[in-house]
């Protein structure tokens, strides 16, 4: 394996049935045996190379999962149907009533809404801290504290969780380290800092094209086994597969990746310095004004860059939704959730892809209404597409 996550991905081979380019899709749910005793092994782990039934898991599948371990430095994974598919099987397959987890309180919506709402009806509790501050986080592990949960860099804050001095808190108290990296894939590669577990919304950047949802648990063999147990396995139970020819089609999107983030990232770094220059108050962990742009440098794969996330708060949320509107009307991008497509999406964290925080917790973690989350996409062109988004704000009076 090399060190470079893409040359990962790149130096996958494939031959399809009949010698295609492309594994040819596995369009089936369920596979015959040619003798009983097979079926029986296979139900138990034991058969290396046969497939039982879809929900376990099935060749297209298992070609993007191998290609993601590749890119994550895993043993393995298990693709999802979705990133909450994903991230929610590794909660309940580590936790079990009693237990505790130690989350950052900087997460996508969805995961602080599971951790803070579904997850106590199965007595299963979170303390949310603030993720960079190692003293918080340590102070808040208990006996009975399971996992260290944090997205890479956060959603949709940016804070970025330092990864390696995380693990070493993990592996002290004998508990896991999760990380989110859905913001920076190829950019950070949790595993090599010490995390356990990986996951990913493959719904954004990896696939990129905006087309379904998808999700990623990379891990050990081990740990991806236990999630696919038929016994008791929270992948294999819960249900939440990807389907085939989805697999196949985001696997086939996973190898322009590389190309991709690299022009996300330069072209968010373009847009953050002349919009910070301009006196806009802009979050990027690309600027050196970003609180963690030292920390990020020590743990970031240079080639692709700091991502294509970045925020700007302009005030009140009046002023954000009058500027994403002109923006839209002025072709400059879509008012829409979600991230990693090639044109750029804009939305208002505070009223909607966070807004299962309740409002005094995000105003205590800095979450202002005011804030646009910019995913920037990739213009061809990105001195007009600033000359263009500058007219807008001008026009609103944000500049
Ligand atoms: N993790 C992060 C950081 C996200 O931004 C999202 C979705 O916005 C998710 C997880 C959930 O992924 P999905 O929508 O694919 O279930």
């Amino acid at each position: 394996m090399s060190n470079k996550p893409a040359n990962n991905i790149q130096d996958l081979q494939y031959f399809g049935e009949f010698g295609g380019v492309n594994p040819s899709i596995s369009d089936s749910a369920t596979y015959t045996f040619l003798h009983a005793k097979t079926m029986l092994d296979t139900f138990e782990g034991h058969a290396e190379g046969c497939y039982l039934y879809s929900r376990h898991t099935s060749p297209s599948n298992l070609y993007l999962s191998e290609a993601l371990a590749a890119m994550e430095f895993t043993e393995t994974a298990n693709v999802a149907a979705s990133g909450m598919g994903a991230i929610t099987s590794v909660f309940l397959q580590v936790c079990g009533a009693g237990d505790h987890i130690v989350s950052s309180r900087t997460i996508y919506g969805g995961s602080y809404a599971f951790l803070k709402n579904f997850a106590p009806k199965l007595n299963i509790t979170t303390s949310f801290v603030d993720i960079t501050s190692l003293e918080k986080v340590e102070a808040a592990i208990t006996s009975s504290t399971k996992m260290i949960y944090c997205e890479a860099i956060s959603n949709p804050l940016l804070e970025v969780a330092n990864i390696s001095e995380l693990s070493k808190i993990a592996k002290k108290h004998n508990i896991l380290l999760v990380v989110d990296n859905t913001f920076s894939p190829l950019i950070i590669s949790p595993q090599k800092l010490g995390a356990d577990v990986t996951v990913h919304s493959l719904t954004k950047f990896i696939n990129g094209t905006n087309d379904t949802v998808g999700g990623v648990v990379c891990g050990t063999q081990e740990f991806i086994n236990s999630l696919r147990n038929v016994n008791d396995g929270a992948a294999m139970l819960l249900g939440p597969v990807m389907d085939s020819l989805r697999a196949a089609s985001v696997l086939k999107n996973l190898r322009t990746l590389h190309i991709r983030i690299k022009k996300h990232s330069e072209n968010a770094l373009y847009l953050a310095e002349y919009f910070e220059k301009d006196g806009l108050k802009v979050v990027y962990p690309g600027l050196k004004s970003h609180k963690d742009h030292e920390l990020f440098k020590t743990m970031y794969n240079k080639e692709y860059g700091f991502g294509g996330i970045m925020t700007v708060d302009v005030g009140t949320l009046e002023k954000a939704n009058e500027l994403m509107e002109l923006m839209q009307h002025d072709n400059l991008g879509y008012l829409a959730v979600s991230l990693g497509f090639y044109k750029t999406l804009f939305s208002a964290p505070g009223t909607s892809t966070s807004s299962e925080i309740p409002e005094e917790e995000q105003k205590e973690m800095g979450l202002s209404n005011g804030i646009i989350r910019f995913s920037i996409g990739l213009d061809n062109d990105i001195e007009r597409t600033y000359r263009a988004m500058r007219k807008c704000m001008k026009q609103v009076g944000v500049l």
